[in-house]
């Protein structure tokens, strides 16, 4: 009787071990991966920022920092990395890591700013401005995708990321104006109301244009006034909504956001 009582506690406790010994390997495949993706991380920044002219110290920072794998689909963990944009579902993607720290280098933000997003997406490109100035209030007119993306930027602690659901084209009054804005689908001219709500010395990064036909813009308002420089031809997707702003554009011919610009360059 004892003997078969130790030949069961024998069993459980080798059964006990078997579990004990694959939990500790799960573990320690997913500390392998992550230190993986840390050390992926680290050479995306040193391989595909630095060599192409990213020099801003804390936008250097913020990409060595954010986990790009937590914004992409689990079953493209692996391509986290990667130099190009990504599928995140419904025709939509993630950034290039190059295009994110390349306009977000161009706001030259402070930590002190406060910044308004057109196109949240994943959160990627929200999580990388959060980590660099006060406050972030981002837009994205896909419900779902600002839903995922809310609950992402929180469960990484992002207190200082605000996120809604709209069309971006309107911009966000209730907490305007801002000192950089910046927009990560095309629309085919820039909104009026984005223009209005850039703060006197403020920047905004934007993709304009159709298709294949898309500048990136850097507008900076001074005295007032848009100074508008095209910096370099780009593919984003393209940004939907804006029939309010159509139509108001249709019933009066007063001068569109276009029409304002100055072009210096
Ligand atoms: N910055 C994102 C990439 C976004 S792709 C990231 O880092 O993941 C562009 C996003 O703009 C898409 O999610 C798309 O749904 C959104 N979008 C398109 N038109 C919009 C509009 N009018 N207002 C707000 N978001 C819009």
């Amino acid at each position: 009787m004892a003997g078969n009582c130790e030949y069961l506690m024998m069993r459980s406790l080798g059964h006990w071990l078997v579990v004990g010994a694959l939990i500790a390997s799960g573990c320690q495949k997913q500390v392998e991966s992550t230190s993986k993706l840390a050390s992926e991380r680290q050479k995306m920044v040193d391989e595909q920022l630095k060599p192409r002219g990213i020099r801003d110290e804390r936008v250097l920072a913020a990409m060595a920092k954010v986990p790009r794998e937590e914004f992409v689909p689990e079953n493209l963990r692996g391509q986290s990395y990667s130099d190009s944009a990504l599928p995140i579902g419904g025709d939509q993607t993630i950034s290039q890591p190059f295009m994110v720290a390349f306009m977000t280098e161009q706001l030259h933000l402070q930590p002190t700013d406060r910044v308004l997003e057109i196109g949240t997406g994943s959160g990627y490109q929200t999580a990388i401005l959060a980590e660099l100035v006060k406050d972030v209030y981002t837009i994205e007119i896909v419900e779902p995708l600002a839903k995922e993306a809310s609950a992402r930027l929180s469960r990484l602690g992002y207190t200082n990321a605000h996120v809604k659901t709209g069309d971006g084209h309107q911009g966000w009054p209730e907490v305007a104006p801002f000192d950089a804005i910046i927009v990560t689908c095309a629309p085919d001219k820039v909104p009026p109301p984005l223009t209005q709500q850039l703060k006197e010395d403020g920047r905004m990064i934007i993709p304009v244009g159709t298709g294949m036909d898309q500048q990136l813009f850097l507008l900076e308002k001074k005295n007032g006034q848009l100074a508008q420089t095209a910096i370099l031809p780009v593919r984003f997707v393209p940004m939907m909504g804006g029939e309010v702003e159509k139509q108001t554009a249709n019933e009066s011919p007063s001068p569109s956001a276009s029409a304002e610009l100055r072009r210096d360059k």
